[in-house]
């Protein structure tokens, strides 16, 4: 069984942050980490869910390592620099 609900194009509602009366349809839902805050705020007050939330809910793939490398050729060592001595 489904609950049916009014339109209400012309209802209006409170803003949760800031307390002043909007349209109802207006007001968007606050998240946090993706998890509705039960919050419906004005286009003024509303925080959007930062992307930083979402660290470690997905899962990051981004290998290292690579497959048989070639190492590069190490040099012969440069000796250091002396000046010339006069006299
Ligand atoms: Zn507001």
């Amino acid at each position: 069984m489904t609950i049916a609900y009014a339109r209400g194009t012309r209802s209006l509602g409170i803003c949760d942050r800031c307390g002043f009366r909007f349209l109802l349809n207006t007001l968007k839902a606050e998240s946090v980490r993706g998890i509705k805050m039960n919050q419906r705020v004005c286009d003024s007050c509303y925080d959007p869910d930062h992307p930083q939330n979402f660290q470690g809910m997905k899962p990051i793939y981004d290998p290292q390592a690579l497959r048989m490398p070639r190492p590069d050729i190490p040099e012969a060592p440069v000796p250091p620099y002396v000046p010339p001595t006069i006299g």
